[in-house]
């Protein structure tokens, strides 16, 4: 690699020191990476999601990265982290990740961090534990040197695999004055990155009915189950493959007992679209359907538990990729744009205007099982990538 980066002609000095103390800080990387995935942080769990946190705060402090910490009440608190460009006059670039997972707590004793042929495991390695790793490292690298032509500013969130209802607000706001924004979510197993991603909305239909004997008084009684069944079906019609809609009607609860006519039941509904015009008409006909009875005597409710918006391509964002995608043919790598139905926080940023780039962060699949794993090998030279696509991004103008 430190051949290749010497072949590459655009570089000043500084870049060229950032990239070639990237090259040397593979063993650091891993060794920070250990450390990490052994603390369990399950989105629910504010405690560990913030050891994460003051894990990554301590590295800022170390390496004399200015970082403040805005206080989560229910979830995990947000660390944000600045370096200064060395031009003031330019936007900064927002660089994204989240420190929770999604498996429960003892999940890290069960299945410390290791790695086998080339592959480290362990819960959240892949996602997205090592892309937060590259963009500390990716920081540090910049702050040794003075910083980048633009300011450098990470969101390290707490919340994204629930649907970040307290990030967002930050992610917006950064993301707005930001000229570019890069999530660091991991790179497919082939090495692509994600160029697009539906949007998704997470709902609970809770459906209220009667009570009542269903031997002695049947007639008495209102089903819930039956009118949540008459919903499921109802909803089941609306998905549309050709057109990108999808539900999923994926938990439903209720019931009192074998001869009681429910009086209460529940689904909780998942919503994937690809524009936000799709949604608007879904959630029309998802409204109607819950506000519809079939079966005399019962109600129900509709509530959004938690929202995604889509990560839709945009002109600007496809200059960012093939930016991305030129400079990771100079460092000898080839990475092609994909599009996934998995949502992420890049819905946010992309939402409020800002090219985004999506899992621009170390190579890891078979996320959220058992199975993850991350190509350790990808580390340096993802962060290399990251920190010269900021080099050649820093220099332009304003978006
Ligand atoms: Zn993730």
């Amino acid at each position: 690699m430190s051949e290749t980066i010497n072949r590459i002609r655009d570089l000043g000095s500084r870049e060229r020191e950032v990239l070639a103390w990237l090259g040397q800080q593979h063993d650091a990387m891993v060794a920070l990476l250990a450390e990490l995935v052994n603390i369990d942080s399950g989105s629910y769990n504010k405690a560990g999601v913030d050891a994460v946190g003051e894990r990554f705060a301590r590295f800022f402090a170390e390496h004399d990265i200015a970082t403040s910490v805005i206080a989560g009440e229910q979830r995990g608190n947000l660390v944000r982290a600045h370096v200064d460009g060395s031009d003031g006059a330019n936007a900064p670039i927002l660089l994204m990740g989240h420190r929770d997972t999604v498996f429960p707590e003892g999940e890290a004793e069960r299945r410390p961090f290791r790695i086998e042929n080339g592959r480290a495991y362990g819960p959240g390695v892949a996602d997205m534990k090592a892309g937060l790793v590259m963009h500390a490292f990716v920081l540090a690298a910049y702050r040794r040197v003075g910083g980048a032509a633009a300011p450098l500013v990470a969101l390290f969130t707490s919340d994204e695999e629930i649907g970040s209802s307290f990030s967002r607000k930050f992610i917006e706001a950064e993301a707005a004055s930001a000229r570019f924004a890069l999530n660091a979510e991991p790179a497919r197993p082939s090495g692509n990155v994600v160029t697009g991603r539906k949007g998704g909305v997470f709902m609970r239909c809770e459906v209220f009915g009667k009570a009542a004997h269903s031997g002695s008084s049947f007639a008495d009684g209102a089903s819930a189950i039956s009118e949540l069944a008459h919903k499921i079906i109802a909803l089941d019609k609306l998905t549309d493959l050709d057109r990108g809609i999808t539900l999923n009607v994926g938990l439903i609860r209720g019931g009192q007992s074998i001869n009681t006519s429910a009086p209460l039941a529940q689904g909780e509904i998942d919503l994937r679209f690809l524009g936000p015009k799709d949604r608007d008409e879904i959630m029309t006909k998802i409204e109607e359907i819950v506000t519809t009875n079939m079966i005399k005597g019962t109600r129900a409710t509709l509530e959004i538990m938690g929202e995604f918006l889509p990560l839709v391509p945009t002109q600007a964002s496809e200059r960012l990729f093939k930016q991305y995608q030129g400079t990771a043919q100079d460092l000898g790598l080839n990475v092609e744009g994909e599009f996934t139905g998995a949502c992420a926080d890049s819905g946010f940023s992309a939402g409020v205007g800002t090219p985004t780039l999506c899992g621009m962060g170390p190579v890891g699949g078979k996320v959220h099982t058992a199975d993850e794993f991350l190509e350790v090998g990808s580390l340096v030279p993802r962060a290399q990538l990251a920190a010269l696509t900021i080099a050649r991004l820093a220099g332009q103008g304003e978006r």
